[in-house]
């Protein structure tokens, strides 16, 4: 009697290991199931949270009656974050010292991204640059389309700008830009060789175009986002709507709680 006590127990005792494995494999498998899943579902929460962010972006947004309140608080908390970098191309020019001027009267600072050629053609407008505290950058000795240039002529091209950027302001650019924003892979390695940043932009308004200078005024601001790089033209043709952008321009975007930073 007592074996075949033993025995029922034994076989219950099996089967309820068999069960146990049985359920640990059931529930091995299930989180495996789960971890497959989430690449499946994550992609699913996004949008969602998505419409969520949005719900949240647009709150502020159907408050509008109240903007003052409503806004004050975003506004201040973004304003550390709200720069924008002014950039200048192709000078100096006849334009520049009234770019400078205009610069000025807003103490706000810019970057010069100069012409090695030019350079040596204005070199009054050259020192002033650098004299109130703007912020000068090759971009070559003459305009070239770097893509077209072997590495030995790009680095020829990028060190006589630099040498002669250096020779009459004083001051070693940090950064180049690309005449035309072209480049290749070959042309990017010369100009990180010779130790600059490729500076590049976020925001065209295509002043270099002619449009009027409201149209200008109206691209940069429109356009411009928080550590935005904003190109425009001192030199390289008629620069005259440029010039009369530009102060309102800097209201607008100073109105937006925008400040000024070199880039
Ligand atoms: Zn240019």
């Amino acid at each position: 009697m007592r074996s075949a006590v033993k025995l029922a127990v034994a076989l219950l005792l099996g089967s309820l290991i068999v069960v146990a494995v049985y359920r640990a494999d059931g529930d091995k498998a299930a989180p495996t199931a789960v971890k497959a899943s989430p690449p499946v579902v994550s992609a699913q929460p996004s949008p969602s949270l998505r419409a969520a962010e949005a719900a949240k972006v647009q709150t502020p947004a159907k408050k509008k009656p109240r903007k003052p309140v409503a806004q004050a608080q975003p506004a201040a908390r973004k304003k550390s974050k709200r720069t924008v970098s002014l950039t200048f191309d192709d000078g100096p020019s006849p334009y520049t010292p009234k770019i400078l001027n205009i610069l000025r009267r807003h103490r706000v600072k810019a970057t010069f991204c100069l012409l090695g050629a030019n350079v040596g053609d204005y070199r009054k407008t050259a020192r002033r640059i650098v004299r109130e505290g703007h912020r000068v950058c090759n971009h070559s000795r003459n305009h070239a389309d770097f893509t077209t240039l072997s590495r030995s002529a790009a680095r020829a091209n990028v060190r006589k700008a630099q040498r002669k950027i250096r020779n009459v302001t004083g001051r070693s650019p940090k950064t180049f830009r690309f005449p035309y924003g072209a480049s290749n892979s070959v042309t990017r390695a010369v100009v990180r060789g010779e130790g600059l940043r490729i500076l590049g932009w976020t925001v065209d308004t295509r002043d270099w175009q002619g449009p009027p200078a409201a149209v200008i005024t109206r691209r940069a601001v429109r356009d411009v986002r928080p550590g935005a790089v904003v190109l425009m033209h001192d030199g390289g043709g008629e620069r005259g709507p440029t010039v009369a952008s530009l102060d309102r321009t800097i209201r607008k975007l100073k109105a937006k709680g925008y400040t000024f930073v070199l880039a």
